[in-house]
């Protein structure tokens, strides 16, 4: 991996600034990535993201899970990118602090899964819906239920890594970004 670039950034939690470090890396069957990390010395606040290095323009990615195999499919969500599975409810945007990363799709339904819990867990109303939300979670994450991964990125620099994951150019509209 090599350094490419290192410049400051503010901590959103302490305020102090902190140094963020570039690294181009090329990963096998996905191309030129670049992966940036940091660390706040003050208050220990930890900043990551990913990206492709050459955008593909502003895209939608669309990804259909169907069986238990598809559930392995490697999905690089940069922090630019907004994140959605209609059927189950969620919605992941980008915030001003959104961190980037590279995960399966297991990997963002087992995350959805664990704030939901802790959602649930310090709520006492709506503890209906929250049983029956985890439970379709457990179901994606059986992939006994199908259910589509679509990620809308107006850089154009994340991706979910599969011959069966769709893309398509994404129309930019001032309501949404
Ligand atoms: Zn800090």
């Amino acid at each position: 991996m090599d350094k490419i670039l290192e410049y400051s950034m503010k901590c959103p939690v302490c305020g102090n600034r902190f140094t963020v470090s570039d690294y181009l890396y090329e990963a096998p069957y996905i191309g030129k990535l670049l992966l940036s990390s940091g660390i706040c010395g003050n208050c220990g606040y930890k900043w990551s993201d990913v990206r492709l290095a050459e955008s593909r323009g502003p895209r939608r990615i669309t990804y259909t899970v169907e069986k238990p195999d598809d559930l392995n499919a490697l999905v690089i969500r940069s922090s630019s990118a907004k994140l959605m599975i209609p059927e189950l409810g969620v919605e992941i945007t980008p915030g001003y602090i959104a961190q980037g990363y590279i995960t399966t799709v297991e990997g963002i339904i087992i995350d959805v899964y664990e704030k939901a819990e802790f959602i649930c867990k310090n709520s006492n109303t709506a503890s209906n819906n929250c049983r029956k939300k985890l439970e379709e979670l457990k179901k994606a994450l059986n992939a006994s239920i199908r259910f589509t991964v679509v990620i809308e990125d107006p850089i154009g620099v994340s991706t979910i890594v599969s011959s069966r994951a769709k893309e398509e150019p994404l129309e930019r509209s001032e309501k949404d970004y």
